[in-house]
């Protein structure tokens, strides 16, 4: 019968040659390998110190994103959680009181949000279900941990820090940029009327 691949191989019962009964041959043979990879370029690299160029778009770490107010962005309307596929998202919905203008853009906010980490297969679904443009995944890498409760990251770890805010632009799409800012469309009256 003929054989699907190339790979299987004839067992032979010939007897070893004196020299291959030496195992010098091989020896040397398994040598010379070693000392052509002791001298070509090193495929592994010392990370954290070094690090490899990632692209842009890298799909790392997610960042919940505050407003140009700083006001946080995410209406809690749980598309995002609809969206992926692990079922990494949840979150608790809350109405904004009065005098909470300034925290969240909107009436309704999340008062929990939490991904799961270890679910997370980073593929970006979360942050193009977003209406709000509030959800953007980063090149920021996850740090390793010991304990798989580390890994659920709450909105202490996921909002945009206020002083060192994350830079998304290069995620962003001109109808994105246009979202955010366009005078007419009503998240933006929204915005500029909750400020007064
Ligand atoms: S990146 Fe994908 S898997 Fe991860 S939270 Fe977003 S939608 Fe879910
Ligand atoms: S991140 Fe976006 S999609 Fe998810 S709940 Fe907030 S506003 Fe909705």
């Amino acid at each position: 019968m003929q054989s699907l691949t190339t790979r299987s191989k004839v067992a032979s019962n010939k007897k070893m040659t004196f020299v291959e009964k030496l195992y010098l041959p091989a020896i040397l043979g398994g040598m010379r390998i070693t000392l052509n990879h002791f001298f070509k370029k090193k495929v592994t690299i010392s990370y954290p110190e070094q690090t490899r160029p990632m692209a842009p778009v890298y799909r790392g770490q997610h960042v919940l994103k505050r407003d140009e107010n700083g006001a946080e962005r995410c209406t809690a309307c749980g598309l995002c959680a609809v969206a992926c596929p692990a079922e990494a998202i949840t979150m608790t919905a809350a109405e904004r009181k009065p005098g909470e203008e300034a925290l969240y853009r909107e009436e309704k906010y999340a008062s929990v949000y939490e991904i799961n980490m270890l679910r997370c297969i980073f593929c970006g679904l979360c942050e193009e279900a977003c209406p709000k443009e509030a959800i953007f995944l980063t090149d920021r890498i996850i740090d390793s941990g010991y304990l798989r409760k580390s890994f659920i990251f709450g909105k202490d770890i996921l909002v945009d820090p206020l002083d060192k805010p994350i830079d998304v632009s290069v995620r962003e799409t001109k109808e994105t940029r246009e979202f955010k800012t366009h005078p007419e469309f009503a998240h933006n009256k929204l915005n500029t009327k909750s400020l007064k």
